[in-house]
């Protein structure tokens, strides 16, 4: 570059010219967006991959329907395209599970000689066959008038061991909820297979024989976990987990002549937030420690997919996972907000609320602590094994009237919320993700 000389007020002109590309300048300068603090989520890209999960052709999403297996390979292509790794030691972004299937086909109960209807009797079984009397020491429980049947079920449940549970015909609509949710096909991973138990409702406190006849038809059958991975930069080995789950309930009774559950909101809003937030780390692209993008299977049914996830890794190894559940409508905070389950069990929700206080979008604790949500979703496995897992969502679980019917579509949602929130997620997990916070480990839950 060559200088000329130059008089006069060409002069002041030089230095007012030079001062007011500096004021630019630090104008530019200052408003210029850090790249990490930059969110690459596009709303039109939110809204074609939520279409498109929810759509009739996914015919709800029912583990081994034609439909989740569009939505696997659905997934899978949105994986590839972005670029990410398969899980190391998998040739695909498929992690197969082997489950069985039970198929309760016929129960046959007497109680001191008296044969008890099909509606109260409640076999709990992953194994072929259950062929009990009073002769077999079976361990025996009794549920009274005025217990919680809710809080025995669990303690019964926690015992790990068989049981026959003579249940007072008080608690005929408890039991009647526990029967349909148990008495139709079941999935279960055959290494986490359960002690049968059998429930009875009677008026009688105290009998002194019983007979249960019961069969189930038991089939293997392959489900997959869609993951990908995008590895650390620094601290590979220490992973921080974006998950979401991509089955749904399938095809219902019809309503007006509509009988698929689409899922829109449960849970195509949490897998297409994985998606997005894949998409903007691989722009990013400075992460330090691994990220893994996992798209639950078998949710619905029982957790399983998650499950059978979350204890083929190391939970030291885990920093945090982020569970994203049902983020579609606005929660009952109101616009660019949303709760995480076990708030107060670790730190987590501070560090990102931290690192939202300069933006409009704020997390709360979960306003529901009696749905006991934080055990009900695909954080719960990893969270009991002491990893700082919670769930994410703006569901407004005590009136959402969608929830779990054929209404649950696309046109009921606010695509604007969903991509604030994912925006949300992205910027106030960059500490996690580049190792400058780790969240406190979650305390053992006390039996
Ligand atoms: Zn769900």
């Amino acid at each position: 570059m060559s200088l000329k000389i130059i008089h006069g007020n060409n002069h002041w002109q030089l230095m007012r010219n030079a001062f007011f590309t500096l004021v630019v300048a630090t104008l530019l300068g200052s408003c210029a967006i850090k790249k990490s603090e930059q969110v690459f989520v596009r709303q039109d890209d939110v809204e074609r991959l939520i279409r498109t999960l929810s759509s009739d052709e996914m015919q709800g999403r029912e583990v081994f329907s034609p439909g989740i297996e569009k939505a696997a390979q659905f997934i899978e292509s949105e994986f590839k395209s972005i670029g990410l790794q398969p899980l190391p030691g998998l040739k695909s972004y498929r992690q197969e599970i082997i489950v069985r299937t039970a198929r309760p086909l016929a129960t046959d109960v007497t109680v001191a000689g008296e044969v008890i209807s099909a509606q109260h009797a409640l076999v709990i079984s992953d194994e072929s066959s259950v062929n009990w009397s009073e002769k077999d020491n079976i361990p025996v429980h009794y549920v009274k008038a005025g217990e919680s049947f809710a809080s025995r079920y669990r303690a019964i449940t926690a015992l790990n061991k068989p049981a026959v549970v003579f249940v007072d015909e008080s608690f005929f609509d408890a039991f009647k909820r526990l029967r349909d949710h148990h008495m139709r096909d079941r999935v279960f991973d055959p290494s986490d297979q359960r002690p049968s138990t059998v429930y009875i409702l009677t008026d009688n406190d105290s009998p002194a024989t019983f007979s249960v006849s019961f069969r189930n038809q038991i089939e293997s059958s392959s489900m997959s976990n869609i993951v990908g991975v995008l590895p650390g930069k620094s601290r590979e080995k220490e992973m921080v987990i974006f998950s979401g789950h991509y089955d749904h309930i399938g095809v219902i009774d019809p309503v007006a002549g509509d009988s698929i559950a689409n899922g829109a909101d449960d849970d195509a809003s949490g897998v297409t937030a994985v998606i997005s937030l894949a998409k903007h780390f691989k722009q990013q692209d400075d992460q330090e420690r691994t990220l893994v993008f996992v798209a639950f299977t078998a949710e619905e049914v029982g957790l399983v997919g998650s499950k059978y996830f979350s204890e083929k890794l190391t939970p030291e190894d885990v920093a945090a996972m982020f569970n994203i559940e049902m983020i579609g409508k606005q929660s009952m905070f109101g616009k660019n907000t949303a709760f995480i389950t076990g708030f107060e069990r670790s730190d987590f929700g501070k560090i990102l609320q931290k690192n939202l206080e300069a933006t409009d979008f704020k997390f709360h604790p979960d306003p529901y602590p009696q749905q006991q949500l934080f055990y009900r979703s695909d954080n719960a496995t990893l969270a009991s094994l002491g990893v700082p897992a919670h769930t994410i969502s703006t569901v407004q679980i005590d009136k959402d009237e969608y929830y779990h019917t054929v209404d649950d579509e696309l046109s009921t949602l606010d695509i604007s919320n969903i991509q604030a929130t994912i925006k949300a997620i992205a910027l106030s997990a960059r500490t996690i993700v580049n190792g400058s916070d780790t969240p406190t480990r979650i305390p053992p839950v006390k039996n």
